[in-house]
């Protein structure tokens, strides 16, 4: 059973179609790709997978059961993240106090909250090093980590808090070759510890080197749906 499975799903803005019948599924160790020009559906097909927009027609299945989210916390719950291309963190603060944010209990653990600073930083420390990042010192301000490597404590921290399918939207886009090399070798460190990743991109290249799968939209529609055998020169 996909991990998440969209069947002949369509979508409108008022009288503007940006998708029609798509079908798209997403496996525990893969990585699907969703690849297109500007315009042709990227964003609304992870809107609606993320639990930001409704679909109109057709079916989204999570492991197999049809499911209609009113929130991206919703999606969340289920275990499905969304890890944006601009973080939104704190630059000044500390790397393992950024992965921590927004994670806090509301209410009760206040007064003993300082006492959970060590063990915050270990983990982010262990976290991070799990998928092989090696980070000289979680204590530095995240600001001055490199935009590849806040993108890959962005990953770590959506898989520490849960996430079975990462949706990436366009992780290279703004980084340079060393950079997007990175992220791409996290990408495939995340796929290999068995998560589902959606990675959108309008860059084939970046796409090919970590995807199993390939959907290519054109106008909201699926133009190509190739597994990464179909593709390959060599066989
Ligand atoms: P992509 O991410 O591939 O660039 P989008 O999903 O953003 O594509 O857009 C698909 C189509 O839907 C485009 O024609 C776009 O103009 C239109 N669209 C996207 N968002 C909205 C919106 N909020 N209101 C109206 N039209 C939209
Ligand atoms: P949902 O589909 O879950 O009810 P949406 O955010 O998609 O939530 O909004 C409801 C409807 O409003 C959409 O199906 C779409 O047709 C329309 N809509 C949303 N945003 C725009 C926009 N920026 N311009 C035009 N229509 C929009």
């Amino acid at each position: 059973t996909p991990l998440v499975e969209l069947t002949g799903v369509g979508k409108s803005y008022g009288n503007i179609t940006a998708l029609r019948d798509v079908s798209v599924s997403v496996h525990a160790g893969q990585v699907t790709c969703v690849l297109g020009d500007n315009g042709a559906g990227k964003s609304t097909l992870i809107k609606i997978v993320s639990g930001l927009h409704g679909h109109d027609d057709g079916e989204y299945r999570v492991d197999g059961e049809p499911v209609r989210f009113s929130s991206p916390r919703e999606a969340l719950d289920r275990g499905i993240a969304t890890v944006y291309q601009d973080l939104a963190v704190v630059p000044l603060m500390p790397v393992w106090r950024n992965f921590f944010l927004g994670s806090e209990p509301t209410s009760g653990v206040w007064p003993f909250r300082r006492l959970d600073v060590r063990k915050m930083r270990e983990t982010t420390d262990a976290e991070l090093r799990k998928l092989g990042i090696e980070l000289p010192d979680v204590d530095l301000p995240i600001g001055s980590l490199s935009g590849g490597q806040r993108q890959c404590v962005a990953i770590a921290r959506a898989i520490h808090f849960g996430a079975r399918v990462l949706i990436l939207d366009e992780p290279t886009a703004a980084l340079g070759v060393k950079q997007s090399g990175v992220v791409l070798k996290y990408v495939a460190a995340a796929r290999d510890a068995g998560l589902g990743v959606i990675f959108i991109s309008h860059n084939p290249h970046h796409a090919f080197l970590v995807g199993d799968h390939f959907v290519v939209l054109r106008q909201g529609e699926v133009e190509l749906d190739a597994k990464r055998a179909e593709l390959t020169l060599d066989q």
